[in-house]
C-alpha cells in the first residue's frame, strides 16, 4: 500500500549499499526527519532534489526562450472562433512562432501561450494585452471579451535528460520529468512519466521478481537495470 504524505519536502537523498536515507521537513512546523528505505522513486520533476542530492548530470538544457501563460475565462465565442472550433491554435507573430490559444474545456476556460525572447521581462506584459497580441497573429491585436483572468505563469521549455536512470548503488530510480524533459508540443512529458512510473512500479513490486532476485543470486537492482 501507498503511504501518501502531504506538506513533507525532500532536502536530500543520500544511499548506502543497504539503501536509501532521505530527509524530509515538515513544511508547517519545520521539523525534520530521516526515512530510510530500500528503494527511493524520485518523480520529483524537472529540478529533482533525489536526481541533484545524488550527483546524477542531466545533459541537455533550456531552449533559448520562455513562455508566458495566461489563464482567462471567456464566453466571447463567436469571437474566439470565429475561424471554427480548435483545441490547440498557433499564432505566428512577427514572422515566426508566436504564441498559440488551447481551449481547456471548449466553453469558458482557455490559455494563451506568448512565446518569448530571453531579454523579454514578463512582468511589463499586462494579461490582456497578451491574450489580444496573440490571437491577433500577424495582424492587429484581436480583442476579445475577457470575463477573468484566472492566473499567469511563466515556464522555460526544456530539452535535457538524465545521464542515468538510476543511482550509483542503485537505490534511487528517475522517473518522468527528473529523468527527461521535452518541450510540451507533442505531448511526450506526462505520457512518458505515466510509463515511467507503470514500469518502474511493477519491476519494484513484483513477487516473482524478487524471487528470481533470490534464485538467480541477483540483486533487484540489477534486474531493474534493464532501466535505461
Ligand atoms: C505548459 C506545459 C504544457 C504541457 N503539456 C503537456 C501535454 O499536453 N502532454 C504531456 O504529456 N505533457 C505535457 N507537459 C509536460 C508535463 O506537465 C510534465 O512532463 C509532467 O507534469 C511531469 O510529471 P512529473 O510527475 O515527472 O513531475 P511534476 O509534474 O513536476 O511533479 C513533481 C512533483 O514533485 C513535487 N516536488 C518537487 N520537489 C519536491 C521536494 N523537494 N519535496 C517534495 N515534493 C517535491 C512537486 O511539488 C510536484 O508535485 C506540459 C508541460 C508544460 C509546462
Amino acid at each position: 500500500m501507498i503511504d501518501v504524505r502531504f506538506g513533507v519536502k525532500v532536502e536530500s537523498v543520500s544511499e548506502s549499499d543497504s539503501g536509501a536515507l532521505t530527509t524530509v521537513t515538515d513544511v508547517d512546523t519545520g521539523a525534520r526527519k530521516i526515512i530510510s528505505s530500500k528503494y527511493v522513486g524520485a518523480c520529483d520533476g524537472a529540478s529533482s532534489k533525489v536526481r541533484t542530492s545524488l550527483s546524477i548530470p542531466l545533459d541537455g538544457g533550456p531552449t533559448p526562450g520562455f513562455v508566458l501563460l495566461v489563464h482567462f475565462k471567456s464566453t466571447d465565442l463567436s469571437r474566439i472562433r470565429k475561424q471554427g472550433q480548435f483545441w490547440h491554435l498557433f499564432f505566428l507573430v512577427g514572422g515566426h512562432m508566436g504564441g498559440a490559444l488551447i481551449a481547456q474545456n471548449e466553453i469558458d476556460t482557455w490559455t494563451v501561450h506568448m512565446f518569448l525572447p530571453l531579454d523579454a521581462d514578463p512582468d511589463k506584459i499586462d494579461s490582456h494585452e497578451a491574450v489580444y497580441t496573440v490571437l491577433g497573429g500577424l495582424g492587429e491585436k484581436y480583442r476579445i471579451t475577457i470575463d477573468e483572468i484566472l492566473v499567469r505563469s511563466t515556464f522555460r521549455p526544456n530539452v535535457a535528460v538524465a545521464r542515468s536512470y538510476i543511482s550509483p548503488k542503485g537505490h534511487a530510480y528517475l522517473a518522468g520529468d527528473s529523468a527527461h524533459q521535452n518541450i510540451p508540443t507533442g505531448g511526450y512529458g506526462m505520457n512518458m512519466g505515466i510509463a515511467d512510473a507503470w514500469d518502474l512500479g511493477w519491476k519494484v513490486c513484483c513477487p516473482n521478481l524478487h524471487f528470481f532476485s533470490i534464485l538467480s543470486h541477483t540483486s533487484i537492482s540489477s534486474i531493474i537495470r534493464v532501466w535505461p
